[in-house]
């Protein structure tokens, strides 16, 4: 049992669900493992909620990390530093927005409330259109624009907040229509909705949603939607807090599996770039992002520490194009996990793109969720020695599969393997 038990519950509200029985104290880390406070060693196949991008003490980054802290740590918004212009101008150029700009901030949810900062004032509205079943964040604004219940505890937003659907492909009342049919039934929704409102300020969605259990719409919605959001002026944002850097293999971001779209207007990051060191920020075209008239800054956006672990980081994964390992790594490893759940009552969807594998779960013979048997396969799987996540709506029933990024293809089987084993201990 951890050293840190019952210790924790300073640090814990009744709110915040750890993981495990036994909440589990990490201490260190390598590669795709990492060991607890006991001395047991894990596969690591939720990367930190997807925090880690590329591998736990990567070697360059902790090289990165300890020059700049050297030098200085001095977290400097109102002066520039070198590792924050040049990781701007790298993100800039991958990001596809013409004439973009970045801002940084320190977390996803600083990220998303400045993308609705500015949407809002950019088009003079405070009413969104968001996404059923989504996750933006934990601020106020960000809850209230969260459609999966489980994480909204307040609807006392400022914002007007209208919900659409699309997000969710395999559930709801549009599941059974074939692709086209689907896009086609979201588009009449969104445009039903337009006609009975304001103008709305900004549509935003996470191109896989992620808390939600890593659903997502037939390539296309977006491509759609933009047409109509084009029609009425309103700003696109695309959350790619979790679906950014390559994760899901074919893209560099999540939005572009919705190809003719063209970019968003605006778009958000968090997690991955900065391998665990705190870095959010928004991309967004210069007359959007220029359209604030006072001063707004991040006391910790930008630091150089942050922003020289975000740059190391983002120079791995490009040489050594941890994207195309995605591809080839997660598509094997999707192909192992639908072998092995064709072989159980309790699986209704292996899902996913590169490495972003949601595995969803089920009473046996039935459709209905069953979150019982995500949390005992959670267990199972950590007395195997393997790291999960989870993730759905109020019945969290989807074990959620997102490693590093290096993840490599004997990892995969192992982690394949041990989980072929908690799903049959599971029940
Ligand atoms: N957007 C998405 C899609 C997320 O998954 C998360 C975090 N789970 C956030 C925003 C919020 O990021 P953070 O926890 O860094 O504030």
């Amino acid at each position: 049992m951890s050293g840190l038990h019952h210790r924790h519950l300073a640090v814990s509200p009744d709110w915040l669900a750890l993981y495990y029985r036994h909440p589990l104290e990490i201490t260190h880390g390598e590669g795709r493992h990492v060991w607890d406070a006991e001395g047991n060693r894990y596969l690591d196949f939720f990367g930190g909620i997807l925090t880690t991008m590329t591998a736990h003490a990567l070697p360059e980054v902790t090289k990165a990390v300890a020059e700049q802290a050297g030098r200085i740590i001095h977290s400097s918004t109102l002066y520039l530093n070198r590792p924050m212009v040049e990781l701007a101008e790298r993100v800039v150029s991958l990001s596809g927005i013409p004439d973009a700009r970045v801002f940084f901030t320190t977390s996803g949810t600083e990220a998303n409330d400045t993308a609705l900062l500015l949407a809002t004032t950019y088009r003079r509205s405070n009413q969104i259109l968001a996404m059923r079943n989504s996750y933006h964040g934990r601020s106020f604004s960000a809850v209230s624009i969260t459609g999966n219940q489980a994480w909204s505890p307040t609807s006392l937003s400022p914002l007007q907040t209208l919900y659409v659907h699309g997000g969710v492909r395999s559930r709801g009342p549009y599941a059974h229509l074939s692709d086209g049919e689907f896009i086609a039934a979201c588009v009449a929704d969104l445009e039903d909705l337009l006609g009975h409102t304001r103008d709305a300020a900004a549509l935003i969605a996470e191109p896989i949603q992620g808390v939600g259990g890593f659903t997502s719409p037939p390539d296309g919605l977006y491509a759609a939607f933009r047409e109509v959001l084009d029609r009425h002026g309103i700003l696109w944002i695309s959350d790619e807090v979790q679906t950014g850097w390559g994760r899901t293999g074919e893209h560099f971001w999540g939005w572009q599996a919705h190809g003719r779209s063209g970019p968003p207007d605006i778009v958000t990051f968090a997690k991955g770039i900065g391998n665990g060191m705190s870095i959010g920020g928004v991309i967004a075209r210069a007359d959007v992002m220029n359209c604030l008239d006072a001063n707004s800054i991040s006391t910790f956006g930008g630091s150089p520490v942050t922003m020289a672990a975000g740059l190391a980081n983002l120079s791995y994964l490009l040489e050594h194009d941890l994207q195309g390992n995605a591809r080839r790594v997660g598509g094997l490893l999707i192909e192992r996990l639908r072998a092995i759940a064709a072989g159980s009552e309790c699986v209704r969807e292996v899902r996913g793109r590169g490495l972003m594998i949601g595995i969803e779960l089920v009473k046996p013979g039935t459709d209905e969720a069953n979150p019982e048997a995500a949390a005992a396969v959670l267990e199972a799987a950590r007395e195997g020695g393997l790291l999960l996540g989870k993730g759905g709506g109020h019945n969290t029933s989807v074990l959620r599969i997102a490693p590093p990024l290096s993840l490599s293809i004997p990892e995969a089987e192992e982690g394949a393997a041990i989980l072929a084993d908690a799903l049959q201990a599971a029940g």
